[in-house]
């Protein structure tokens, strides 16, 4: 008999398991993928760390989330700072005094407010109150021609909806700084792990058994089947953390909860530097995916052999190497893997219904992206998963 049995081996369960172990708890991980660490899981190819779900860069304001992590790896000084490429014109991200002065042809900060606020009056002259939807947010924020060139076409393909149809919230999220400065997070401390992300997830589950390829609702399904007393802890255990979709536990019973998924296409190219930077959107409407992903830049283009030990430049010239994927955005549907939650009204509502079920599970914890249906980042999962297990302990 465990004390938990944790569904999911992703960043919440692990941070759960590792936690549990020191307070002297036993812990089984279940996880329906082959291996561990959920959507942070990174490969090593080609010498080139990949992150096999996207693009994860750490960042945050939180001291004690910072301390608890660099336990488990060293972080490098990784900055994001994406470039947009506009049918081959070439602007920074966020909006900031470099993009302007690219945009406009203009040196100062009055002289960039000024050109904003001319835009804003002629294009939402009509405008009355607060934006209605993103573009009219858009424009508000840093007019016409940024919104045309690097938001419009970009959006349209990330949510697969026309600008005048998504609610404004979702652009508030991007900086817009009048000062020469490229670096996309406000955050305290930024970077990437040294060697990974999934050394991390293994450092947290050392010495908890973990199980692969294993997907805990069909085991729930056979236990019930097999008339066990309480089939959600399987028999193996006194409580579970549940980490997968809070609507896939209930068996989508109230309706489908909605996610935005991403497609990747990878490809290996014998050059050392394909694009000279880890990211660059591709803004334009007619570009079919969102942006390319060059790995080996977050690791400012070191390739490493299995031991971890750098290649040498000789080794480099011999054979170069890089890894390059392009995003495309395309609609979830159920079986698919589920990316970002998409936090509209409607579905935080759906959820609000699936939360009130989840309450009465007793012996049931649901945490984490998909258990909560949040969109958090790696440092709001880490801090939540903490506090979780304290509530837990002190609960006793
Ligand atoms: P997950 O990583 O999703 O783990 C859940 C695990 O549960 C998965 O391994 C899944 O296979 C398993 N599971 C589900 N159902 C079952 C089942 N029935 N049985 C067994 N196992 C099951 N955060 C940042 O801080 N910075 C970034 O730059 C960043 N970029 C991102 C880019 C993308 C494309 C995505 C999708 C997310 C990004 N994030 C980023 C967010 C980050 O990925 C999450 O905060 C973090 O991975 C969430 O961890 P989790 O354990 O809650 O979920
Ligand atoms: N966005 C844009 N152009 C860009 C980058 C972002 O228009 O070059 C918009 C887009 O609507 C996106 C939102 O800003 O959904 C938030 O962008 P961010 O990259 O922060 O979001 P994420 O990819 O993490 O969802």
């Amino acid at each position: 008999m465990y004390d938990y049995l944790i569904v999911g081996a992703g960043l919440y369960g692990a941070v759960f398991a590792h936690e549990m172990k020191k307070q002297g708890k036993t812990c089984l991980v279940l996880e329906k993928r082959d291996h561990i660490a959920g959507n942070i899981y990174t490969a090593l190819e080609e010498g080139i760390h990949v992150h096999k779900y996207g693009a994860h860069i750490f960042h945050t304001n939180d001291r004690k989330v910072w301390s608890f992590i660099t336990q488990f790896a060293e972080f490098n000084r990784y900055t994001n700072s994406p470039v947009a490429n506009y049918k081959g014109e070439i602007y920074n991200l966020p909006f900031n005094m470099n993009t302007f002065s690219k945009m406009w042809g203009i040196s100062t900060p009055e002289e960039a407010r000024a050109k904003i606020e001319e835009q804003k009056k002629e294009a939402l002259a009509s405008l009355e109150g607060e934006p209605k939807n993103l573009e009219e947010q858009a424009i508000s924020l840093i007019g016409t021609d940024i919104y045309e060139k690097l938001i419009k076409g970009y959006t349209q393909k990330q949510w697969g909806r026309a600008c005048t149809e998504l609610p404004s919230f979702i652009i508030k999220r991007l900086p817009v700084r009048f000062i020469y400065d490229n670096n996309y997070f406000d955050a305290l401390f930024q970077g990437i792990p040294v060697g990974g992300y999934t050394q991390i997830v293994e450092k947290l589950l050392d010495g908890t058994e973990v199980r692969l390829s294993t997907d805990y609702l069909e085991e729930v399904k056979k236990a019930k089947a097999q008339g066990c007393e309480n089939p959600e802890t399987l028999g193996l255990a006194k409580k579970v953390v549940y980490t997968g979709p809070i609507d896939a536990y209930f068996d989508y019973s109230l309706g489908t909860l909605q996610y935005r998924r991403v497609e990747f296409e990878e490809e290996i190219l014998p050059v050392d530097n394909y694009q000279g930077n880890a990211v660059v959107n591709y803004t334009d409407a007619d570009t079919p995916f969102t942006r390319i992903i060059e790995h080996k830049h977050f690791e400012f283009a070191h390739r490493y052999h299995a031991d971890g030990s750098l290649l040498t430049p000789e080794e480099e010239a011999a054979d170069p190497k890089t890894i390059i994927y392009r995003e495309y955005s395309v609609e979830w549907k159920i079986g698919d893997e589920p990316y970002y939650p998409v936090n509209d009204d409607a579905n935080n509502a759906l959820y609000a219904k699936y939360k009130a079920l989840a309450d009465q599970e007793k012996n049931v914890i649901f945490g984490g992206r998909l258990g909560e249906y949040k969109y958090y980042d790696m440092d709001v999962v880490i801090k939540v998963a903490l506090e979780k297990v304290q509530e837990v302990i002190s609960a006793g």
